[in-house]
This record gives structure tokens, C-alpha cells and sequence, in this order.
């Protein structure tokens, strides 16, 4: 069961395998992703996880969740002060495992309050978990980056088919919002691929909610 990792263009490595010495080596950021959960409510059509074959044989996909001990027993054969940053990602939503994430952050931030903590999410965190999520988040995380993915409800709907429906959209962007009031670091990000026309449609919504916007390559 991979639980931490790191990325390389895309290929994931467990921090089992790799040294800091050969990330340096190798030009891998020095990032620690914690993998907790295949699960999410949403279906993209270009997620790795709908895709049966790929989920099975990726080496993210978990038979099953670590529990909140096993992440932490991972973290303690590890010099986390080496790492720049620790990042809540892996191959589902991060927040459908709210209780993880907070327990797993007060860890992280008792053992070095300077070590940068994100949350990678799809924004549904507050529909997932029925209540706002942002003041539980508050001290325990740095960095809040939201897939914003689609200039509008229909269009954002159409590429995450999640199973809240339409209103999702404005729920998402609520939750955007509502971090900016307990999260140092909001930011949308959007893949490159979308089309210019696209981009400058999202930028719009971005500054409307004054919050960053950031394109990403797709990988
Ligand atoms: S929100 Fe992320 S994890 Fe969920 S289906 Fe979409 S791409 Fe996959």
C-alpha cells in the first residue's frame, strides 16, 4: 500500500523507494503527497480512477484505507524537515477523509509548525462533509488549491459528473471563499489544455472571488 509519495512527471514513487539524496538527484521536488482514500464524488473523464484497468494496476489505487495511525507510523520513519512541502492528494478526494486530514495535520504541525501543509481538492469538501470545512482547517493547513476546471455550473457538472448535481458549482466556490477567511493560501487552478477562450472566462470568475488563479500542465 503506497500512503506517501512523491511524483516525477507524473509517475509516482513511494517514499519507500526513493532517498532525499536521489529526489535532489534526480531534480523531484521535494514534496511529500499522503494518499488516503480512492474514493470521490466526482467521475471526470479524464481521472485515472474511472478508468477500471488503470485503477487496478496503478500503484496508488488502495485495497484499503490506511488508518490515521498508519499514516502517522509512516511519517515517523521520516525526516520531514528535509521536505518542502506535504501535500493531502493521492488518488481520490482528500476530504472525504476530513478526520484524517485534521488528526494527520496536528501531527505534522506538533512535530515542525513550519512545515507547509495543502490540501489538493476538487472544492466539494463542504457538500461531502454536510458543513463548512474551513474554520476545522484553520492552523493545520497552508494551502487550500481547488480544480476549478470549467468557466460554469453546466460545464463544470458535464466534466466532473458528481453526484451532488448542478448546484455543485456554487458550492464549490462557496468553499473557495470561505477558506480565503481561515487558509493563508487559496488558489484555483486549471488545466492548460481548456483553451484560452476558456482560461480567460475562469480568470474572470477568479477575480470576481479574488482568489489566484494558477494553469497547470496536463499530465
Ligand atoms: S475530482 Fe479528481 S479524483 Fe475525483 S474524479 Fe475528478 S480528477 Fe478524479
Amino acid at each position: 500500500m503506497v500512503i506517501l509519495y512523491t511524483s516525477d512527471k507524473g509517475n509516482f514513487i513511494s517514499l519507500k523507494n526513493i532517498t532525499i539524496d536521489e529526489m535532489e538527484a534526480r531534480g523531484i521536488k521535494k514534496n511529500i503527497y499522503v494518499n488516503l482514500t480512492n474514493r470521490c464524488p466526482c467521475a471526470c473523464t479524464f481521472c485515472l480512477r474511472t478508468t477500471k484497468k488503470m485503477a487496478e494496476t496503478n500503484s496508488l489505487w488502495l485495497q484499503k484505507e490506511p488508518t490515521i495511525e498508519e499514516v502517522i507510523a509512516e511519517f515517523e520513519s521520516i525526516d520531514i524537515s528535509l521536505y518542502d512541502e506535504i501535500i493531502f492528494c493521492g488518488f481520490g478526494e482528500p476530504t472525504e477523509r476530513l478526520d484524517a486530514i485534521i488528526e494527520i495535520s496536528k501531527y505534522i504541525k506538533k512535530r515542525n509548525s513550519n512545515m507547509p501543509t495543502r490540501i489538493n481538492t476538487n472544492g466539494l469538501g463542504d457538500l461531502i462533509n454536510k458543513k463548512e470545512i474551513a474554520p476545522l482547517l484553520k492552523d493545520l493547513i497552508d494551502t487550500v488549491s481547488i480544480s476549478l476546471n470549467a468557466p460554469t455550473a453546466e460545464e463544470f457538472y458535464e466534466i466532473t459528473k458528481n453526484k451532488f448535481g448542478i448546484e455543485s458549482y456554487e458550492a464549490m466556490k462557496k468553499f473557495a471563499v470561505s477558506c480565503k477567511s481561515y487558509i493563508p493560501n487559496v488558489v484555483f487552478t486549471v488545466v492548460d489544455c481548456i483553451g484560452e477562450d476558456d482560461i480567460k472566462t475562469i480568470q474572470k470568475v477568479c477575480d470576481d472571488l479574488g482568489i489566484k488563479l494558477r494553469v497547470r500542465p496536463f499530465e
